[in-house]
């Protein structure tokens, strides 16, 4: 698996094929991709320490329902007013932290853990079911996570005499 910092480098040089694999996938049977992704979830997340890896915590900005905002906010014995104003800042209508990386990271990872919110606790969301509506964020967190960039490559390993053909058939929509 690559390191986190290899990843920004390797996403470039796969980019296009990604974008393009992505529409192939959109075609196959939900259930099918599910039960792959879901394998491959569980394959790679049992060798990854997320703890010393925590790039979703430097390069995504999480989102924070009110719901969370007020658990966090009680566990730092604060209120959520409080919490409000410190952290978060509201963008296209979603509340979300105010700085990257993540204030709660540190060098033992995150800090509210046990009340993290519920965004961060299903990231990157590759155990969720059809897989084949979440395919751009998926694409798009191969750039942040190693372990999906790596379920992308073996998903196209699975799938590679299908999307050769379906390469072949669009090579003139994707020239
Ligand atoms: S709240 Fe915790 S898990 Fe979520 S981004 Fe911040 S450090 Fe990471
Ligand atoms: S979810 Fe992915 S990016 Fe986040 S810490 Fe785990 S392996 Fe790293």
């Amino acid at each position: 698996m690559l390191e986190p910092k290899q990843l920004e480098k390797a996403f470039k040089k796969v980019e296009d094929e990604n974008w393009m694999f992505r529409s192939f996938l959109k075609g196959e049977d939900s259930d099918h991709l599910d039960s792959r992704v879901h394998d491959l979830h569980r394959e790679l997340f049992k060798h990854m320490d997320c703890i010393s890896c925590a790039n979703c915590c430097k390069r995504i900005v999480p989102a924070f329902t009110q719901k969370d905002i007020n658990r966090i906010a009680k566990h730092l014995n604060m209120t959520g007013a409080d919490f409000k104003v410190k952290y978060i800042k509201e963008k296209q209508g979603v509340l979300v932290i105010k700085t990257k990386p993540c204030p709660f990271l540190t060098g033992q990872g995150c800090s509210i853990y046990a009340v993290r919110p519920e965004c961060c606790r299903g990231f990157p969301y590759t155990d969720k079911k059809e897989m084949v509506f979440r395919l751009i964020n998926l694409v798009e967190n191969c750039r942040v996570c190693p372990v999906v960039f790596e379920i992308f490559e073996r998903l196209k390993g699975i799938y590679r005499t299908e999307f050769e053909e379906y390469k072949k058939e669009m090579a003139f929509y994707w020239k």
